[in-house]
């Protein structure tokens, strides 16, 4: 991707330190932030960092409405829709310290189950299109079908499952199987598969600190190879594991830099059980802030509000998408209860945004690489 460099002058403002702004200057600072965001400019990290500094709920709702706008001007009002499936559950061989499935430390409550059949995936898939959702994830515990056996048929089987619903539904079948060759991959879009789920989860520099039986290479060759089948990469990560300011910055900034396509946003909903299980739970006004920052420094991509939108969120959950949020998980997530989706329908009638698939990031409008 091709940063548009930022004149001195435009930089020079923005060194300016906003936690000492008044309303009013801050307003004023952040509208030209996204008017030059809108424009084609990209904002770099320094810039980034500063925004992290915006403390308080009534400046922090200032940097929302800022998000908001580039929201508007480069996504529109159509609010991605999509509901997942845990097809295959628990006893994972790796150790993500935030989840619930590995087998290092299984979580309170999780199941543990193999492959779903095609029926049982398709009969899902069919009530998640009744609920509204344009897509359907067919999610796998593992490190991925990259590891498996040579006896395993399990990749052929999922290949088969989204040939059969793409045959017999409307909903269009995404896949998030854990890491993948490029001749996967290719299998993969061969079948249909037109978006993979594959998180970097945090920062490079963070991500040893919660995960270390793979590496966060690991997972970016992966989208690569994505990217190369043609794939759309739905990739992004969790907010809220012990990680910095600049860590979060620092994923953001990889996510723009792969070019991926859509950004799922977890807001870590602590499980029993589980290493991260002691730590508590996410400010509700620093996940809008996150999310602004992430909409600002991600003007055209998807971003997609997905798990703890409703456990750390609250009452709040709808200002997220004021804040820059243009998609959602609906139904349930893989270890815990969703709200029911008529309550999401509700929510986004009264914000005036309305359900379907939000535009894909086609690139430069501006003529620039992206
Ligand atoms: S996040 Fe995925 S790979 Fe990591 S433990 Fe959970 S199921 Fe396994």
């Amino acid at each position: 991707m091709v940063q548009v460099p930022i004149s001195p002058s435009a930089r020079s403002s923005q060194s300016i330190d906003l936690r000492s702004a008044t309303p009013d200057e801050l307003r004023d600072r952040l509208d030209a932030i996204a008017t030059r965001i809108i424009a084609g400019e990209r904002l770099d990290k320094t810039e980034a960092l500063a925004l992290t500094e915006i403390e308080g709920q009534e400046n922090i709702l200032l940097l929302c409405e800022a998000a908001d706008r580039v929201r508007r001007e480069c996504c529109g009002n159509t609010v991605d829709l999509c509901s997942i499936i845990n097809v295959k559950s628990g006893g994972c061989s790796e150790n993500c310290s935030f989840c619930s499935q590995s087998a290092y430390h299984p979580g309170e409550g999780s199941p543990i189950y193999g492959l779903k059949s095609a029926d049982e995936i398709l009969e899902q898939a069919k009530a998640a299109e009744a609920a509204g959702a344009r897509r359907f994830c067919l999610v796998s515990q593992g490190r991925g079908p990259k590891y498996n056996s040579p006896k395993s048929k399990e990749f052929e089987q999922v290949l088969e499952t989204v040939r059969r619903i793409i045959a017999e539904t409307s909903i269009k079948p995404c896949c998030a199987l854990g890491e993948v060759t490029a001749e996967q991959a290719e299998a993969l879009a061969e079948a249909g598969v037109t978006r993979y789920n594959h998180n970097l989860e945090a920062s490079e520099n963070f991500y040893p600190e919660v995960v270390s039986t793979h590496t966060w290479g690991d997972r970016v060759e992966t989208v690569k190879n994505l990217k190369s089948a043609g794939i759309q990469a739905c990739t992004g990560g969790i907010i809220g594991m012990g990680e910095s300011w600049e860590d979060r910055i620092d994923l953001a900034l990889s996510l723009r830099d792969l070019e991926v396509e859509s950004v799922p946003l977890n807001l870590l909903n602590p499980r029993e059980g589980t290493p991260l299980g002691h730590l508590p739970k996410l400010d509700p006004f620093d996940a809008l802030k996150a999310i602004a920052i992430f909409r600002l420094l991600l003007p055209e991509q998807i971003i997609r509000y997905a798990g703890g939108r409703e456990a750390v969120m609250g009452e709040l959950q709808s200002f997220g998408f004021k804040a820059g949020i243009n998609a959602m998980l609906v139904g349930h997530y893989l270890t815990t209860m969703g709200q029911p989706p008529e309550r999401d329908r509700a929510m986004l009638a009264e914000l005036g945004l309305e359900g379907g698939e939000a535009p894909v990031p086609q690139g430069d409008r501006h003529g620039r690489s992206r």
